[in-house]
């Protein structure tokens, strides 16, 4: 019933600055559909000079707007008339974020466009709740710790949940009072240029929420440098995280949140009540957006009395799924963003069988599905704790499989890791559930579920190399904050 021709969506090619669509540039870059390989549009590269031009309109509009400057609780009015559009529009630009990326059409709808409006709300009920502190100082003074915004925050997002993740870093920079300019991925560029749109629609002053459209290297980087932004707030790859962090120090030594990969575990006991919950559990972030989220628990670490049982009621699982193009509403598996990634994922598997692996399911690609990027459902046993399909994040539906014999041997293979971003922990034994989520440096443990809920106060962000700082909660408003200290003496 949701099904769409992917032809007949319009895209709106170029920079948003200053409340309009701006920069016909000749510079420009195809975007790709990974659901069929076929160019649909393009996108402006943005240059230094496009950059300087979005962050001075964001700058001039956070001295000078009705945004920084007017009551919080008017601020917050607009944000709550910005998620009504989006959910108004959620046909829109659920097509448009289903039509270049990995997020199937009913997804789209019923998850991603619901989400992202809920999201810019819990952000507004903030506008006027973190104002900042009173001191304990001596009587005759008296000690104020303002919060105030930053003034220009830069954000750069991924790909993956191209609508989700950009209103968890514009909504709370937004509600904090900040003016904001987004670089999207290059490869999702279209439906966060909607969502400007119905910002100024909602009553956003121009040049609150800019957009350059562009790649990481020049574009995302002269974001990063750029001496009036006031903070970074990045989610993405290690890599491109350490290239951001190294553009802020060069550059001022700006603020930054990182928000990076991460290879988390999910680590079941044997006494784990309900096996077929936790067998949906594991099969659900595994297949989910074909296992591209940041958090899918890839490495499964189970204890051996129930093996092979588990692995049998996940397989059954992943074998119901329905690959097929993002535009088609019977879709219930995605496409792997872009023929690149198939291949990288592809060649750490290949690599997991030379080193000894085998696949207890999948291993392959997608065959049948012409010219797009699928990849199967992929369960890897007999692996070692050294393999890279171990090690390093695949960003795929491929799930390696270790087993364990008592408490500590589990714990020591779920925390054997560079990552920390998140943990699943399956047992009916409080006592063990408690031990073992002390002892994993992740940023999120999981007890008995996997993957994230509708309660937005729940803070997310990594350890180790995962990154740091907070999406989510209020946590992620306090990070769009700095604090001003003042002291007044009235001593007669
Ligand atoms: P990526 O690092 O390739 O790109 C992310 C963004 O950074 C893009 O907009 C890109 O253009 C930009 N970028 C690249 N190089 C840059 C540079 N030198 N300076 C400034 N910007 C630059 O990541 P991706 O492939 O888009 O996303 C997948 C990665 O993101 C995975 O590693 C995934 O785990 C991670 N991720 C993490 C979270 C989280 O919350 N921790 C959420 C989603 C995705």
């Amino acid at each position: 019933m949701y099904d769409f021709d992917p032809n007949l969506i319009a895209t709106t090619s170029g920079h948003f600055i200053d409340g309009k669509v701006v920069g016909a540039g000749a510079d420009r870059m195809q975007v790709i559909r990974p659901s069929d390989s076929e160019p649909y549009a393009d996108i402006p590269l943005g240059s230094a000079e496009d950059v300087d031009r979005a962050v001075t309109s964001a700058h001039r509009a956070y001295r000078t707007a009705a945004w920084a400057r007017i009551a919080p609780r008017d601020r917050a009015k607009v944000m709550y008339r910005w998620a009504d559009l989006i959910e108004a529009n959620k046909e829109e630009l659920a097509r448009l974020e289903a039509v270049g990326s990995t997020r199937p059409i009913s997804e789209a709808i019923g998850w991603d466009v619901p989400f992202t409006a809920e999201a810019i709300r819990f952000f507004a009920e903030f506008a006027d709740k973190l104002g900042g502190d009173v001191a304990a100082t001596r009587p005759d003074h008296l000690g104020l710790i303002i919060a105030e915004p930053y003034g220009v925050i830069a954000a750069i997002a991924p790909w993956n949940v191209p609508l989700v993740t950009v209103s968890w870093k514009v909504g709370p920079a937004l509600a904090a009072g900040n003016a904001v300019v987004l670089k999207p991925s290059e490869m999702t560029p279209f439906s966060v240029m909607r969502m400007a749109e119905l910002a100024i629609e909602a009553g956003m002053p121009p040049g609150i929420f800019n957009i350059v459209q562009g790649n990481g290297p020049v574009t995302g980087d002269a974001l990063c440098r750029h001496p009036m932004v006031g903070k970074i707030t990045f989610t993405g790859s290690g890599r491109s995280g350490a290239a951001v962090m190294t553009a802020s120090a060069e550059s001022g030594a700006k603020p930054v949140t990182l928000e990076l990969g991460g290879k988390s575990p999910q680590l079941v006991f044997g006494d784990a009540a309900d096996l077929d919950k936790v067998a949906q559990s594991i099969a659900r972030s595994m297949l989910g957006n074909a296992g591209q989220i940041c958090v899918t628990g890839t490495r499964l670490i189970v204890q051996r009395s129930i093996e092979a049982e588990l692995i049998d009621r996940v397989g059954t699982i992943a074998k119901a799924i329905r690959p097929g193009a993002t535009w088609k509403g019977d879709t219930t598996f995605s496409p792997i963003i872009s023929a690149r990634q198939l291949d990288q994922i592809d060649a750490k598997v290949r690599s997991a069988f030379d080193a000894g692996a085998e696949a207890a399911i999948g291993g392959h690609r997608i065959q049948h599905i012409q010219d797009g990027n699928f990849y199967e459902p992929t369960i890897l046993v007999n692996v070692k704790s050294d393999m890279p399909a171990v090690r390093e994040e695949i960003f795929g539906p491929v799930v390696t499989v270790q087993h364990f014999d008592d408490e500590e041997e589990g714990i020591a293979m779920a925390d054997d890791s560079i990552y920390g971003l998140a943990a699943g922990i399956y047992t009916a034994d409080l006592g063990r559930a408690m031990r073992a989520m002390r002892a994993l440096e992740t940023g999120t443990v999981w007890i008995n579920r996997y993957g994230r809920t509708r309660d937005f106060i729940l803070p997310t962000g990594g350890y180790k190399q995962s990154g740091f700082g907070k999406d989510l909660g209020r946590q992620a408003v306090e990070a769009n904050m700095r604090l001003k200290t003042v002291l007044m003496e009235f001593a007669e």
